[in-house]
């Protein structure tokens, strides 16, 4: 029988959001879209202590942002609610209980401190710690009086012999000997129980069809098989994910550079260069396109094509990526994105910006193919919002001004006074001046380099006489007077 397909991502509310979370919410997002199933978002804060209530909050957000959303969750409610795990304990209560009925379960006694003997024992023989399942044996009834009477137990599974098979649809078909699988604890002394236990109750109540995470959990998945078939459940499909790693191969972390989808935001990575990267990660469209939209993604994408091998993260193609999808938008888009950017460098708050929409606009597509990340559009508008007299030269631009020399800026300049009375109009002014240039017979770079230097303090950018009327006319004419200033100053060694 098909079941219904339902896939859940289920991250612990302990931090931000990482890539290789992400990752895995992209990837159980395009299975549910593309089979029209369902998506369920399940926060699991078993751990008390690390869980916090704006972790889950920015979780929610960030995957939002992302655009994977969710049909079932701690915000929306849904058939198969609480979606929060801590909000479940009834009901994991009440599969403890039905294990521990069945002999699935059984009650240990054994204090931390004997356990700790057992362990320094097993590390002195350079043996696998595990649990030497002396507890499994006790008569049910007594250990049933001793809980009664208050004696501090752990709930662990007993694990059956014989072998246990995983499908994956990733890995293929994967062997665990039960004997090397340790009876592990399901509940711990306290109270509180444990992932590998509650991960399955929730999956199984939310009817979770398919699990799909990182290849970190493989290790856990035989426990999960042999619990379901201890519940009595049919065990979802299974997908691990490949790691992904740095490019020192190691699993990928703060030591390898940034790593949470905030860090990418808020260097101005678009939304869509990251999900397009994330796709990459374990997965190709057809071995050659890089650049693909989430709705291709969502058509082509399947479980049995992702690789098995790591996920080598390269932070240079991730760029490109952005650069990419960057230079796709359309202008309008452009600007709402740099926007926080732009007021965050003191450019221009939102006010100005809304009073300035058009000019920010045409500056914005001036710089479009220069730049890869939103980020990085402050910078380079930067000399528009410079005092006119303390341009800030660039080493290059200022070598090649200095090269042509100022003469010819100056004159220029008594030519271009009287023309900006009425303020700059592009068109006009590059025709008029390429006139003046050809009737001088002066040479384009005699004029162009001074000037671009004077105007932006840059040896390349947009072109210069949209940056003269981005700039207007008073501004040229005194950026260009303090560059004639300062290119007659000639400086030592230079002659
Ligand atoms: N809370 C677990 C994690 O974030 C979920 C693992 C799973 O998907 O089973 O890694």
């Amino acid at each position: 029988m098909t079941r219904p397909v339902r896939l859940r991502i289920a991250p612990s509310p302990t931090g931000a959001i990482h890539l290789g979370l992400a990752r895995t919410a992209l990837f159980n997002w395009a299975v549910a879209r593309r089979c029209g199933g369902r998506f369920v978002l399940r926060i699991e804060d078993t751990d008390r202590e690390r869980s916090t209530a704006e972790s889950e909050a920015a979780i929610l957000e960030g995957l939002s942002w992302l655009g994977l959303d969710w049909d079932e969750g701690p915000d929306l409610g849904g058939p198969h609610g609480p979606y929060r795990q801590s909000e479940r304990i009834d009901s994991h209560r009440e599969a403890a209980g039905r294990l521990l009925e069945a002999g699935s379960a059984y009650r240990c006694f054994c204090t931390t401190e004997r356990l700790a003997k057992l362990r320094a024992g097993q590390d002195a023989r350079k043996q696998t710690p595990a649990y030497d399942r002396r507890c499994r044996d006790l008569d049910p009834a007594e250990a049933a009086v001793r809980a009664e009477d208050g004696e501090p137990f752990a709930l662990r599974f007993a694990v059956p012999p014989g072998e246990t098979r995983v499908d994956d649809l990733v890995r293929g078909e994967v062997v665990f000997q039960n004997a090397e699988v340790d009876d592990w604890i399901m509940v711990r002394r306290d109270g509180n129980p444990t992932y590998n236990f509650v991960v399955v109750c929730d999956d199984v109540a939310m009817e979770i069809s398919h699990v799909v995470r990182g290849e970190e959990h493989l290790v856990n998945t035989p426990k999960q098989v042999q619990l379901y078939e201890a519940l009595g459940s049919e065990p979802p499909r299974f997908a691990h994910l490949p790691l992904m790693l740095g490019r020192d191969k190691k699993k990928l972390s703060k030591r390898s550079g940034d790593v949470s989808l905030g860090d990418y935001r808020a260097k101005g990575y678009p939304r869509g260069a990251i999900l397009n990267f994330l796709a990459l990660q374990g997965w190709a469209l057809d071995g050659e396109t890089e650049v693909f939209s989430l709705e291709r993604f969502v058509e082509a994408f399947r479980l049995e094509d992702v690789s098995k091998g790591g996920a080598v993260f390269d932070p240079d193609k991730f760029r490109w990526l952005a650069g990419e999808y960057l230079r796709a938008e359309p202008v309008g888009d452009l600007v709402r994105h740099c926007a926080p950017f732009v007021a965050g460098a003191g450019q221009l708050d939102p006010t100005s910006q809304r009073e300035r929409a058009e000019w920010l606009a045409a500056v914005a597509a001036g710089e479009q193919e220069r730049i890869s990340l939103y980020s990085e559009l402050p910078e380079r508008i930067a000399y528009l919002f410079a005092a006119d007299d303390a341009v800030v030269w660039e080493p290059k631009a200022e070598k090649n001004a200095r090269k042509q020399g100022g003469a010819v800026l100056a004159e220029y300049l008594d030519w271009l006074r009287p023309r900006l009375s009425k303020g700059v109009d592009a068109a006009i002014l590059r025709d008029d001046t390429r006139a003046w240039i050809e009737e001088r017979d002066v040479g384009f770079a005699a004029l162009f380099q001074p000037l671009r230097c004077a105007l932006s303090g840059k040896a390349g950018g947009p072109d210069l006489f949209d940056v003269m009327e981005w700039l207007g006319a008073e501004a040229c004419l005194r950026r260009l007077a303090s560059g004639v200033e300062r290119l007659a100053v000639v400086r030592e060694g230079e002659r």
